[in-house]
């Protein structure tokens, strides 16, 4: 089985070895009531206490830290922190994060930490305790007023555009570094390009990441993987377009055709007039790509299992996305990080990615950029009946095709080189193109 360390340089004499844990020391609890949260329904399935707030306790947080720090061979170790909404913990409890750090922090390492938010308690002190202990900010930003505002709700059911924006001019004003994160769903689908400008040119968005909405209707209570193969609907098929009649997905998420709709308007905006001043994740990502480099998103590379999950009670699972009880690996209060982080529960879940991939996407001309996507996507069949096809795929595939051309063009304009797509240095060599007339 290839080991899902990474092989990389060494580090201190010895090899690399490095993980992610996405931590989540409140677990699903949270200020708002957003539609589409995949994770406020762990409140049921995790069986919390009903009524009380959950929280990672002194103890188990100070042995994740240590673990995680000691479980790592690596001059930088990042720690990201999520929720539910992880600033209702307040700044202290982040404090004690940050002193746990220095105890544990080895020489000659450097720690950075991710905070996860939805921006409304976000305060003058809180950027300050920020941007003092230099933490990346990821702020959940859906675009425009009236598109942000459809989903992104408070428990009353109104809008929390306002109180986002006043959290956009607190990040400015204090200097905190941040990334917006933006849901592309039924509405911001069909609206790419007041999305990105807004993105680019209200909220100044140092970072641009987009995540493609897909929820089954089983999703609260049936792991991925774990639906039944019976029901797997075939690419095509009407009842996978969201908000149709006896669709198997919610109505709020984005359709196959309508992601790569998206991609494509945002792509043909950001290549005309911002490479270079505007970072989309998705597009730098694909850039590594199209070069012959890893794929730095875990979505579009070959394997899963690099980023664990922790709940407030201790519980490690196998990806942020399988909190379910079939993929918990362990408790941190039972078992050292790093024996779960590199089991073999854990590096199977991460080879199957690529082992179960459909001929179609073995065969796929942009497989070394996408590899099926993530599977817990992966909920329909090919046109010849073959199962584990990626709910996105035709989406993927347009975009994949319509953007070859000007990827190989940006990195040639950059005197990068062009290892894969329909214009590869190896194809305009082979048509003689290369290298005399290589822009
Ligand atoms: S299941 Fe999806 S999100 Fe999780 S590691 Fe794999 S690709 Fe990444
Ligand atoms: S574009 Fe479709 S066929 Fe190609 S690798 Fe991605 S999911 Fe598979």
């Amino acid at each position: 089985m290839t080991s899902i360390i990474q092989a990389g340089p060494q580090f201190n004499g010895q090899a690399s070895k490095r993980m992610h844990v996405m931590a989540k020391p409140i677990g699903a609890a949270c200020n708002l009531d957003c539609d589409y949260c995949y994770y406020l329904s762990k409140e049921d399935l995790l069986e919390y206490k009903k009524g009380c707030t959950p929280q990672l306790n002194d103890e188990n947080l100070e042995k994740f830290i240590r673990d995680y720090i000691q479980g790592q061979n690596t001059p930088e170790i990042t720690f990201s922190w999520q929720g539910g909404e992880a600033t209702m913990l307040g700044i202290p409890y982040f404090e004690k994060i940050v002193e746990f750090q220095k105890k544990y922090q080895p020489e000659g390492v450097v720690i950075s930490n991710d905070l996860q938010t939805n921006g409304t308690l976000l305060n003058d002190n809180w950027c300050l305790f920020l941007k003092q202990n230099n933490f990346l900010v990821g702020l959940s930003i859906d675009g425009p007023e009236l598109l942000h505002n459809t989903y992104r709700t408070n428990k009353a059911g109104r809008g929390t555009f306002k109180q986002v924006m006043k959290a956009v001019d607190l990040l400015h004003k204090h200097e905190v570094k941040f990334a917006t994160l933006t849901c592309v769903n039924n509405l911001t689908s069909r609206n790419p390009l007041e999305v990105y400008r807004f993105l680019r040119d209200v909220v100044k968005s140092p970072q641009m990441q987009f995540i493609p909405i897909v929820e089954m209707k089983t999703f609260r209570e049936t792991a991925p993987n774990t639906w039944d193969i019976s029901e797997r609907l075939t690419q095509g098929d009407k009842r996978l377009i969201p908000g149709q009649k006896d669709s198997v997905v919610e109505p709020f998420c984005v359709s196959d055709h309508a992601w790569g709709n998206f991609l494509i308007e945002v792509f043909n905006e950001w290549i005309c007039n911002d490479v270079g001043t505007v970072f989309v994740q998705y597009f730098e990502a694909l850039l590594e790509a199209w070069m012959g480099h890893r794929n730095p998103l875990c979505t579009l590379g070959e394997m899963c299992g690099k980023g664990l999950a922790m709940e407030p009670n201790g519980d490690v699972y196998t990806c942020d996305h399988y909190v379910y009880p079939e993929y918990k690996i362990g408790n941190i209060a039972e078992t050292d990080l790093q024996d779960m982080a590199f089991s073999p529960k854990q590096q199977q879940f991460g080879t199957a990615k690529s082992k179960s991939l459909p001929k179609q996407c073995r065969e796929c001309d942009y497989k070394f950029a996408c590899f099926g996507e993530c599977p817990k996507n992966r909920f329909t069949r090919t046109q010849d009946g073959e199962d584990g096809l990626n709910y996105l795929c035709a989406g993927w595939n347009k975009f994949y095709r319509h953007a070859d051309a000007g990827f190989a063009f940006t990195l040639r304009r950059l005197g990068l080189p062009v290892a894969h797509g329909k214009h590869s240095d190896k194809v305009l060599a082979g048509k003689q193109i290369l290298p005399e007339h290589r822009a």
